[in-house]
């Protein structure tokens, strides 16, 4: 059975956009998975220590791999493409990629390996506007509200900036 999901995408070293890619294409080719659609690129002032900004966005797959399969293929994505995952790496650090599932269609996991929604989906405005490009009217399955309805809610007072599509 084939799922829909969404993935927050994210990169701020380097050149954010060949990763960003390059992750995509990496997904693209997963067993049992085909994306759907990519939202527009954003660029997101970092949080907590990181001062490069981001690039941010969301893709839509169509999979039949498990969540635990597919946290460990994306985890294998972010190592191929250079991340290190040490025991030291800080939650804030800055990263080549960075890989979240954000909905699993409307499944709910409080594992401590995979927490499905993404625990912080909702108060991210660099996940919410890309999600609401492709999603606008999906349902948080743990809170009811729909994407759009999240982000005019939203707290969050981070930049988030559309990037052209060709720069
Ligand atoms: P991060 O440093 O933000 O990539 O966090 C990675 C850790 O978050 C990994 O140990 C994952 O097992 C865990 N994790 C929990 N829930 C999720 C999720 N929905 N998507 C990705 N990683 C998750």
């Amino acid at each position: 059975m084939f799922r829909r999901v969404f993935i927050g995408v994210g990169s701020n070293i380097g050149n954010r956009r060949a990763y960003y890619q390059k992750a995509l294409d990496l997904m693209a080719d997963l067993p049992q998975t085909s994306i759907v659609r990519g939202s527009s690129l954003y660029e997101s002032e970092p949080i907590g220590e990181a001062k490069n900004w981001y690039v941010n966005g969301v893709v839509e797959l169509e999979t039949g791999l498990s969540p635990q399969q597919l946290l460990s293929r994306l985890q294998k994505i972010e190592l191929a493409l250079g991340r290190k995952r040490t025991a030291l790496t800080k939650k804030w650090a800055s990263r080549i990629i960075d890989l979240d599932i954000l909905l699993f269609d409307t499944h709910i996991m409080n594992e401590e390996q995979l927490k499905i929604p993404h625990p912080e989906m909702h108060r991210r405005r660099f996940v919410l506007l890309p999600l609401s490009e492709l999603a606008p009217q999906f349902a948080h399955p743990l809170l009811g509200s729909t994407v759009t309805e999240l982000l005019a809610d939203l707290a969050d007072d981070k930049q988030v900036l559309r990037l052209p599509s060709n720069g």
